[in-house]
C-alpha cells in the first residue's frame, strides 16, 4: 500500500493505480478505524479494481466545543489494518495540505442538512459536502463508499454530487453500506470508545429502545407518543439528554409524523456524557 500525504504524491500514486483503465473506489474516513470502516472497504475491494482509503480528521466538521482535538488518532494502526485489507493507496493530508492558507470556499446543501445533525450542529454538513468535494475532486473515484450509519451526511452528500453536476463519482455511484453493529446491537463508532464500562451498557439501549418503537409504529401506534416514549426510555436508562428521535421520509428527510406508504427512517441522537452517539433505521416499506 503507497501512502500519500501530499497532492504530488496522490497525483502520482493514482496515475500508476488508473493504469490499464483500472476502476477506482474511494473510502472517505476520519481514522480510528473498526469494522464499520472496514466493511466499507471490503465492499469497495468487491466493486472496484483498486480502492484508495483516506483518513483526515476534517476541522470544518467539528463545532467550537466539540471533540476535535480529543478526536482519536492512531495513523499507523490504521493504516496496517488498511494494508491488510488490501487496500492500494492510502491519502492522508495535513491540515494545511487540505486548507492551505487563504483557502476561502464552503459548500452549502440545504433542505436535507437543515434538520437533525445539522440543526444540532451548525456547519457541521457545510464541513462534511466542502471536504467530500475536495476528496472527489482530488481523488476522482469512479466509485465512493459512505455509512448509513450517518444516514443525513449519505443524503447530504449526494444532494451535492447531483446538484453540482460532479461525474467522478456520479451520484449513481456513491454508495451507501448498512450500518455494521457490535454484537449487542450498538452501531460501530469511533466515538464509543470514549464511554466508561458503565456507560457502554447504557448505550446498548439506544438500538434496543429504537427496534422497539419501530415495532410500535409499524403496528399502528402513535408516532408522536412513541417517539415520546423512547425518549423517555433513554433518559431512564441513563442518557443525559437526547437531541433528536424523529421519523422522517427516507429519500426526503422531512419529518413525518405517521407512517404512510412511503419508506421512512428513525433517527436518533443523544448523549451520555460528553458522548453524542447517533443512530437510525429503517421503518415501514422496504427501501
Ligand atoms: P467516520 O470515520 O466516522 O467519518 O466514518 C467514515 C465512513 O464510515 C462514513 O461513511 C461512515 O458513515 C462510515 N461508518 C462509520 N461507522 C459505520 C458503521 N458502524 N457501519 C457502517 N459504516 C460506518
Amino acid at each position: 500500500m503507497q501512502t500519500a500525504t501530499t497532492l504530488d504524491m496522490l497525483r502520482n500514486n493514482l496515475a500508476e493505480l488508473r493504469r490499464g483503465g483500472a476502476s477506482i473506489g474511494l473510502v472517505p474516513t476520519m481514522g480510528a478505524l473498526h469494522d464499520g470502516h472496514l466493511t466499507l472497504v471490503r465492499q469497495a475491494k468487491a466493486a472496484c479494481d483498486q480502492v484508495v482509503a483516506s483518513i483526515f480528521v476534517n476541522p470544518t466538521q467539528f463545532g467550537p466545543n466539540e471533540d476535535l482535538d480529543a478526536y482519536p488518532r492512531q495513523l499507523a494502526e490504521d493504516s496496517a489494518m488498511l494494508q491488510a485489507e488490501g487496500v492500494a493507496l492510502l491519502w492522508a493530508p495535513s491540515v494545511e495540505v487540505m486548507y492551505p492558507a487563504g483557502f476561502a470556499t464552503s459548500i452549502g446543501v440545504t433542505g436535507v442538512s437543515a434538520g437533525f445533525c445539522g440543526a444540532a450542529r451548525p456547519g457541521h454538513f457545510d464541513g462534511v459536502a466542502t471536504v467530500v468535494c475536495k476528496l472527489f475532486n482530488q481523488v476522482q473515484p469512479d466509485f465512493a463508499f459512505f455509512g448509513e450509519k450517518d444516514y443525513q451526511q449519505l443524503a447530504v452528500i449526494r444532494t451535492m454530487a447531483r446538484d453540482l453536476d460532479l461525474t467522478l463519482p456520479h451520484v449513481s455511484n456513491i454508495i451507501g453500506i448498512p450500518t455494521v453493529r457490535e454484537a449487542d446491537g450498538l452501531a460501530m463508532s469511533s466515538r464509543n470508545r470514549y464511554l466508561s464500562p458503565e456507560q457502554r451498557d447504557t448505550a446498548a439501549t439506544l438500538p434496543r429502545a429504537m427496534r422497539e418503537a419501530i415495532a410500535r409504529i409499524e403496528d399502528g401506534q402513535d408516532v408522536t407518543r412513541t417517539l415520546a416514549a423512547l425518549e423517555d426510555e433513554l433518559l431512564g436508562a441513563g442518557f443525559d439528554s437526547v437531541d433528536y428521535a424523529d421519523l422522517a421520509d427516507a429519500q426526503s428527510l422531512s419529518v413525518l409524523t405517521q407512517l404512510g406508504d412511503i419508506p421512512a427512517r428513525l433517527l436518533v441522537a443523544a448523549r451520555i456524557g460528553g458522548t453524542r452517539l447517533i443512530d437510525n433505521m429503517a421503518v415501514g416499506p422496504a427501501h
